[in-house]
């Protein structure tokens, strides 16, 4: 059996930078991360302003942008033909008022590789959580299976950051909203050469949308798909998938040819949930677990990273002076409730009035007012960079080195 004071289920943005932070605050914490790397596709890639912000207050910001990665400063779009712009982060009032477009892997192997300089921290991979382990109606740890044995690990406190299909939120039985989304989307590859754009680029036009994402040497392409229709999709064969992008992606069609088999595409469906109450004595979610972002933003990875910020704000000194109360895990919900709220139902707004119609339109997509007025007012721009950039009440390390 290992004892801790805190365990985290799940290596992802939430999980790590937590374990990351309890850690460097002198709390000791074992990390259960399922798979034995952090090289999975399709996890949001955006690093976001108010991460780096995060990591500069942390004094990590000039080794983190020495790893490779490349900036976005606006974000544009396009509307059957016509080319928007959305989002203008240049002004926002931070060392890095950019999005930095890294692979995920990178960025926690990054945040793995500081948390393991504290003693308190320790990272164990192919360790699946798989039960909550309960006593006098509190949880006291979690049994998983590490490297294929099984083991038990006791903690004052578990925290889940297992994500959208959290075990521990399933096990504790706290109730869930289900806000709804009205597509998936289907992940695919095309190169990126030589005189591509590096922006992230929306392309919305009649009946689909596709969302670009440059990573270097290809783009990460997210075809977004009306709820459940990817077997209809995939019924219609790999030509007709080829035929319907080469519509949405004008000048990409010869790359189109990449796309071999109906294999290439992978199926990723969107939610957007969020936990009634984040807590039970014992437990605690955070991040996707607590409330499970649409990719709408590319915002998820940054509020799991802010909800990981305050929970150690709140959660390190009781945890390390053995002193945590209920009263502790509400107060991270209350902190965090807010900005989980209003960043959904930004997410369900644009999903409601834009994508949604969008995906229903068979003739001129219509843009919508706010952008139309972004056009005429550019200054309107710093709206959405605000909002995406940097969130709604973005959080900051208080916690100190021990
Ligand atoms: C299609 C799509 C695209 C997206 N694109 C973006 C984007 O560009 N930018 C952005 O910011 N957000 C994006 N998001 C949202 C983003 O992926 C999530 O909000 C974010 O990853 C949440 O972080 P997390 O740490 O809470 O959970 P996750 O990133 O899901 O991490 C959970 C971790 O827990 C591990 N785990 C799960 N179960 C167990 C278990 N039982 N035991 C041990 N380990 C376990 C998993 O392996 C994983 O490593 C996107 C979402 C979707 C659906």
């Amino acid at each position: 059996m290992i004892k801790t004071q805190c365990c985290i289920v799940g290596g992802g943005p939430a999980g790590l930078m937590l374990g990351f932070l309890l850690a460097r605050a002198g709390v000791n914490v074992v990390v259960l991360e399922k798979h034995a790397d952090f090289l999975r596709d399709f996890r949001g890639d955006t690093v976001h302003p108010s991460t780096m912000a995060v990591m500069d207050e942390l004094g990590l910001l000039d080794d983190f942008l020495k790893l490779p990665h490349h900036k976005i400063s606006t974000m544009a779009g396009y509307f059957g033909s016509r080319r928007v712009q959305i989002a203008d982060l240049t002004h926002l009032p931070v060392r890095a008022p950019y999005i930095a477009m890294m692979p995920q892997w990178d960025f926690l192997n990054f945040i793995a590789a500081h948390a393991r300089a504290f003693p308190g921290f320790q990272l164990l991979v192919r360790a699946e959580a798989r039960a909550l382990v309960s006593e006098g109606g509190k949880v006291v740890g979690v049994r998983a299976t590490v490297e294929g044995k099984d083991e038990e690990i006791r903690a004052d406190l578990v925290v889940g950051c297992d994500g959208r299909h959290s075990m521990v939120r399933e096990q504790t039985g706290l109730k869930l909203d289900v806000l709804g989304a009205p597509m998936d989307i289907m992940w695919f590859r095309i190169s990126h050469q030589d005189g591509d754009s590096r922006e992230v680029m929306g392309r919305f036009s009649a009946g689909g949308m596709i969302v670009m994402l440059d990573r270097g040497d290809y783009w990460q392409c997210a075809y977004v798909i009306p709820k459940g229709s990817a077997d209809k999709v995939r019924a219609g064969g790999i030509e007709k998938v080829r035929a319907t992008l080469a519509t949405l992606m004008p000048g990409f069609e010869q790359r189109l040819a990449e796309l071999r088999t109906l294999d290439d595409l992978k199926l990723l469906t969107v939610a957007v949930e969020r936990l009634q109450t984040w807590w039970k004595p014992g437990v605690l979610c955070i991040g996707d677990a607590a409330h499970t972002m649409s990719p709408i933003g590319g915002v998820g990875v940054n509020i799991a990273i802010q909800d990981a910020v305050a929970a150690s704000n709140l959660l390190a000194a009781p945890l390390r002076e053995n002193r945590l109360k209920d009263s502790d895990l509400a107060a991270v919900q209350a902190r965090r409730l807010f900005p989980a709220k209003a960043t959904q139902a930004m997410q369900v707004g644009v999903q409601n009035g834009v994508i949604a119609p969008t995906l229903a339109s068979t003739g001129e997509v219509k843009i919508p007012l706010p952008v139309t007025l972004m056009q005429w007012f550019p200054i309107l721009r710093r709206l959405p960079a605000r909002l995406v950039g940097m969130g709604f009440r973005p959080e900051h390390v208080q916690t100190k080195p021990v």
